[in-house]
């Protein structure tokens, strides 16, 4: 079933050219030596929760450490420039970010969501949103036209991740943006899967962008945290109190973690982007690969919407092995590159089958409408050397005889 793609010597030129400036911006924003009294030249790591007062009834500018850390602030404001938006709050998780969404709404208010998404995020919206009287319903994440007929008398927000996880739909956020405006829906665009090197969903008119940065921001899987950027300053008062009630304040230590990631975003996910896509194209043309589900490949449903507004697709996506879930377990395990674990966007590969792990908790009915089996593969492609990895890849679907039982 495995589609005969058109190989594009220069792939490249299906996409969007890579933002200018990125990597400039991603090493001065918010890196001012300037900003500290010592004028150090790689931003300070603040560990102090608490400000001394110049006087006991005058408020600092700094005050207590769930609001306000310089370490914090340097984090946010390259993150704002790098997106091109005036507004970064960042949060303690990628679900802490989704969290602080459902406080801007009310008992009663609906969301409408995108059917293929991070398990967690529908699960958050669902049980903790439903514990407040929030509804939701689910959409085919592809089709504007869907989130058109979905809309209700009382939905307030329009949320939407592209590309989505694991499926890889695209869906048009040019097209969805007219779709909120027209409604007066806030738009929010999960961002995580593509990062702000090859997708800038603020310029496509999305009110909010959300994104995990525990995945390619941060870029060593070594810190857990989210962020929302958005243009609108009343929002940016109203979310700053609401992260602070709720709580989810993200550690000084975090923070310059993923400040310190965001120097190679740029290099990384050029290399993310092109050793991904060789692997696609790889298992695209294998005898035991079902289907491969990547933006990149021109077979891909939504390749035309991908490459209109985005740079290149990630390092992460989505293929069906032919057989059953134990032919994945045994190819696996064989595998010596590709580490079994969760989550993607570090700097080394992993595997997992995101039937029994990550989406282990959606639906039933929902994971076989989306397309997630007890075959599918999810694989997010590190930087190492390609020709490891595909000599890896090969030695696990043809030298170790692990996938005999089934494939021709
Ligand atoms: C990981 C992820 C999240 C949640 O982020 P955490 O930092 O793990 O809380 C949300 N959306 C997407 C698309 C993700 O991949």
């Amino acid at each position: 079933m495995s589609c005969s793609c058109q190989e594009n010597d220069n792939e490249k030129d299906n996409f969007l050219p890579f933002p200018a400036h990125f990597s400039t911006l991603a090493l001065h924003a918010g890196q001012e030596p300037e900003r500290w009294n010592s004028l150090c030249v790689t931003p300070a790591l603040v560990l102090s929760s608490i400000y001394k007062q110049l006087s006991p009834v005058e408020r600092t500018p700094y005050f207590y450490g769930r609001m306000d850390n310089p370490t914090r602030d340097v984090l946010e404001d390259c993150l704002a420039a790098l997106h091109n938006a005036k507004h970064c709050i960042v949060f303690s998780s990628g679900l802490g970010a989704v969290c602080c969404l459902l406080g801007l709404l009310q008992t009663g208010d609906h969301i409408l969501c995108g059917d293929d998404m991070y398990g967690g995020t529908a699960n958050t919206f669902s049980t903790v949103g439903g514990s407040f009287g929030m509804k939701v319903s689910f959409v085919d994440s592809a089709n504007p036209q869907e989130f058109l007929e979905g809309i209700k008398p009382n939905t307030k927000m329009i949320f939407a991740e592209t590309p989505t996880n694991p499926c890889m739909k695209v869906i048009d956020i040019r097209l969805l943006a007219k779709v909120a405006k027209r409604n007066k829906l806030m738009l929010v665009i999960d961002n995580t899967v593509a990062s702000c090197y090859l997708q800038q969903p603020l310029s496509f008119g999305a009110d909010i962008v959300i994104s995990s940065l525990s995945k390619y921001y941060n870029g060593h899987s070594d810190s857990v945290m989210g962020a929302l950027i958005f243009n609108n300053t009343e929002l940016n008062s109203k979310l700053r109190i609401i992260r602070s009630l709720l709580g989810s304040t993200p550690s000084p230590f975090d923070c310059y973690q993923v400040n310190r990631g965001l120097k190679t975003l740029g290099l990384r996910m050029k290399r993310h982007s092109s050793n991904g896509l060789a692997i696609a194209k790889y298992l695209n043309s294998h005898s035991k690969v079902e289907r491969v589900l990547h933006p990149g490949l021109p077979c891909h449903p939504q390749h035309e919407v991908a490459r209109r507004q985005m740079s290149g697709h990630s390092g992460v996506f989505s293929f069906y092995l032919k057989g059953f879930e134990d032919d994945c377990k045994r190819f696996l395990k064989s595998l010596r590159y590709f580490t079994p674990a969760v989550s993607f966007g570090g700097t080394v590969s992993l595997i997992n089958m995101p039937n029994t792990t990550t989406h282990a908790c959606v639906p039933p009915e929902r994971k076989r409408k989306v397309g997630i089996t007890e075959n599918m593969i999810r694989i997010s492609v590190g930087i190492e050397n390609i020709e490891d990895l595909m000599e890896d890849l090969k030695w696990a679907l043809d030298g170790c005889g692990c996938c005999s039982s089934t494939a021709q």
